[in-house]
């Protein structure tokens, strides 16, 4: 057989399958990263980058660079409308005490995946490969062999004893390998529109409850700010300015400028899981494995929390005396866990944020201004901020099942009467 030509191949360099790959290049680990897009479409998906990925990006040391480049969101403005205009009914600070980062980094998701980009150049054991599709993956004892197509047709097979699928929604790795995911799509749907800012809102997020349904507002580097509403009517919705401008004007009183226009798209939320997160050699990371609703901003972390887990089992077991087969082998419980507390918040706050009708609003609005005081606050902001989201870490992960391991070894000594 011959010999690798990695020891871990990647497959999609987003935002996720980047982060890993600079998780491995720092670790010196010869990682083959494949991306089969040579250039980048205009417009960004993810915005909110949370304090505990920026957490991750301090690890490899790129924080700064990030942080120079966004904007900090330190607080959240809830408005409700019960009559004809929204009045603000609560305001959430997103910094607990002592927290390292105090706020939602705002970022567009082109950014973040240039910074990670530009950072790989410091680590030469990832190669990055772009204009290269994967095209087809086969499996054996110890190692995945993937065919890739490059940029002008060409094709060859690459070798290494791990593969990690980062190839987004849908995964084409994933139906290669006959993987089946359950998906769940919301009967709600959203537009989308980036525009340069003249509301006066400044660098604060602000969420609009109301009859007509709900607006979300976010500031954006650069002068920008983004405006999501929920769309009205069954159909698929379709990019639209017009219908946002008409919306948002309709809702919250501000008007959007035509002429501030710079991005528009629409999408309705789903709910993804791919029946297994590791399917023996291949471990699927970010979308590939999961995706939830975009409200709550959660997606792409949890895709860099997957990726920061696997990174830190493959520098483990590279420094010695850990056993791959063992660690991996809690990736995929432990990342699920985590994939459906996110998936559960991000729907409860679409939820919160889409009701119509008008006794779960009156309740709603009765509500948010208790749980955005403390004490009740701080556990929403752990919601929102995504900070109490469990088993991110190796370290976390690794205390709990030797909490388990003691738990069972005391019930097997009660049983034998030790
Ligand atoms: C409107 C919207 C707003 C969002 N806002 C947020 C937010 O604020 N915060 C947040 O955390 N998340 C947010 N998300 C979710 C976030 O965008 C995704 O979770 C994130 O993009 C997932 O990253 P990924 O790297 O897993 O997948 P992707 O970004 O989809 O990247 C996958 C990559 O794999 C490549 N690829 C696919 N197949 C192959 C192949 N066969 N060979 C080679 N390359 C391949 C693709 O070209 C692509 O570059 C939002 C999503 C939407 C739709």
């Amino acid at each position: 057989m011959p010999a690798a030509d990695a020891e871990v191949l990647i497959v999609g360099a987003g935002p996720v399958g980047l982060l890993l790959a600079c998780f491995l290049g720092r670790t010196g680990i010869p990682t083959i990263l494949l991306e089969r897009r040579s250039s980048r479409g205009p417009g960004s998906k993810a915005i909110g980058i949370t304090p505990t990925s920026l957490e991750v990006l301090a690890e490899l040391g790129l924080v700064d660079r990030f942080l120079a480049r966004g904007v900090q969101v330190r607080s959240a403005a809830v408005h409700a409308d019960e009559d004809a205009r929204p009045r603000p009914l609560a305001r959430l600070e997103l910094g607990g005490p002592g927290a390292a980062f105090p706020f939602i980094l705002s970022l567009p998701q082109v950014d973040t995946e240039a910074l990670l980009r530009e950072a790989l150049g410091r680590w030469p054991a990832v190669r990055l490969r772009e204009g290269t599709e994967a095209v087809e993956v086969r499996q054996e004892s110890s190692s995945v062999t993937v065919r890739a197509r490059g940029p002008s047709g060409g094709e060859t097979l690459l070798r290494a004893p791990l593969l990690a699928a980062c190839d987004g929604a849908g995964s084409p790795m994933a139906g290669l390998l006959g993987l089946r995911r359950r998906v769940r799509r919301f009967p709600v749907a959203f537009r989308m529109g980036d525009y340069r800012d003249e509301s006066g809102l400044g660098p604060v997020a602000h969420l609009y409850f109301t009859r007509l349904g709900s607006v979300e507002s976010f500031p954006m580097p650069g002068g920008l700010r983004r405006w999501i509403v929920q769309a009205t009517g069954a159909e698929e919705p379709e990019p639209s300015f017009e219908k946002v401008e008409a919306q948002v004007l309709a809702r919250t009183g501000q008007r959007l400028d035509p002429g501030g226009r710079v991005w528009a798209s629409a999408f309705r939320p789903e709910r993804t899981e791919l029946e297994r997160f590791r399917a023996g050699r291949v471990v699927f990371c970010g979308d590939a494995a999961h995706t939830m609703p975009p409200i709550g901003g959660q997606g792409m972390n949890t895709g860099f929390a997957d990726a920061r887990l696997l990174a830190r089992v493959l520098e483990r077991c590279r420094r010695g005396g850990e056993n791959l087969e063992n660690l991996l082998a809690l990736y995929e419980p432990y990342r699920r866990t985590g994939f459906r507390a996110a998936a559960r918040r991000s729907r409860l706050f679409m939820g919160v944020g889409t009701l119509r009708a008008a006794a779960p609003r009156a309740l709603r609005n009765l509500l948010v201004p208790v749980l955005t005081r403390p004490p009740l606050s701080r556990t929403l902001v752990g919601h929102f901020t995504m900070v109490n989201v469990p088993y991110s870490t190796l370290s976390g992960v690794l205390a709990r099942e030797r909490r388990l391991r003691l738990a069972g070894e005391g019930q097997a000594d009660e049983a034998s009467g030790g």
